[in-house]
């Protein structure tokens, strides 16, 4: 039967593959059967409709032919159960052994991520956290700082490391013992009941964090744990040709994590303010020149605005109202490459109205001369 997946997962054919993820996320979290409320069948359906449009080679031959192409012996798939279920690849993102549910249709690159709260959650204190919390920010930028770069300042109220301690949940001078809990390993086991079965798995000791000692007094401005809500000023270096629309990352400069954890990442959306004079096109930037129409008859020299300051420009006699003019090297900082784009100058021929005694009386001479 034919199934349409989009509508499953409730975005448009249009949907890019942030929106599908961003999509199929929110629903499994929704349908997931472990959840009040949760919908097995649902949430099968989603995985299915995910791993086709997750896929942009599968995403490609079901708009072609539709979910037909993916039932069982259509030669898609990865072999072995329905529909090409990949267990060594769930496996080893979610750290959890094989059990008996081959025949699910699971094939999911983010999985580990994405279900992280419902296989490493059952109990908060097992939940295991590998780095700080991935943060986002925004900043808006002029046009000329997008073509030439900047450094800008941002203030963030984040997870910072605890000044107290230096991040390692310690009060400054107290012995440091063995974790009671894991004898020193780091490390414990945790047998958990989940909708696939009961699994076994090895975990960071969740009392030292995987680092085999506790301290004798925890730090008394974190409470242990390494970190504190603060504010921290980041210096972001905005690369020069940067468009709107496309994101930064600053890796590790997210939130600040549980002492032997590396902290979250930060990624910057970058917002360009629209100019007066330029808009630009890729590399290069446009903006129009008004002449008069008799400028552009007899041709002149005139001096053009570029993000460099003023420079002047030849017209030739006779231009046409709509010729473009490039000058080269005043666009923008190509951010993948050397040089510049280009300023392209569109003349605008300026028709006059509210001609006075004498402009009139000129263009009607003019006329007269068949102009
Ligand atoms: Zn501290
Ligand atoms: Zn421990």
């Amino acid at each position: 039967m034919a199934k349409d997946y989009y509508s499953i997962l409730g975005v448009a054919k249009t949907a890019t593959p942030e929106e599908i993820k961003s999509a199929f996320r929110k629903k499994a979290h929704q349908h997931h059967p472990d959840k009040s409320g949760g919908n097995a069948e649902k949430f099968k359906e989603l995985n299915e409709a995910y791993q086709v449009l997750g896929n942009p080679e599968k995403r490609k031959t079901y708009d072609q032919f539709g979910s037909e192409a993916f039932s069982q012996g259509a030669g898609f798939g990865a072999g072995g159960g329905q529909g090409g279920f990949n267990w060594s690849d769930f496996s080893r993102q979610s750290g959890f052994g094989a059990s008996g549910f081959r025949n699910q249709d699971f094939n999911i690159s983010d999985l580990g991520e994405i279900f992280g709260d419902f296989f490493g959650g059952g109990r908060s204190s097992t939940r295991q956290r590998t780095h700080g919390e991935d943060l986002e920010a925004g900043i808006t930028i002029s046009l000329q700082d997008a073509v030439f770069g900047a450094e800008k300042v941002l203030e963030l109220t984040k997870e910072i490391t605890c000044d107290h301690c230096q991040g390692n949940g310690a009060e400054p001078g107290v012995k440091i013992n063995t974790c009671k809990t894991c004898k020193g390993s780091g490390q414990v086991t945790i047998s958990q009941a989940t909708f696939f079965g009961n699994f076994r798995s090895v975990a960071a000791c969740p009392d030292c964090n995987g680092e085999g000692q506790v301290p004798e007094k925890k730090c008394i401005v974190c409470g242990g744990r390494g970190f504190k809500r603060g504010v921290e000023t980041i210096k972001v270096k905005v690369p020069a040709g940067i468009s709107s629309g496309e994101t930064l990352k600053l890796s590790g400069k997210g939130g600040a994590a549980e002492r032997g954890l590396r902290p979250g990442d930060l990624y910057i959306n970058i917002k360009v303010l629209p100019h007066p004079l330029f808009k630009r096109s890729g590399d290069n930037l446009l903006t129009v020149k008004n002449i008069s129409f008799s400028r552009a008859a007899l041709g002149d020299k005139v001096d053009v605005e570029t993000l460099d300051g003023q420079v002047s420009l030849k017209i030739p006699a006779g231009t046409p109202g709509g010729q473009q003019f490039s000058i080269k090297g005043k666009g923008v900082v190509k951010l993948h490459g050397h040089g510049r784009g280009d300023l392209l100058v569109e003349v605008k021929v300026i028709i006059p109205n509210n001609l006075s005694r004498s402009q009139k009386k000129l263009l009607e001479d003019l006329a007269k001369e068949g102009l």
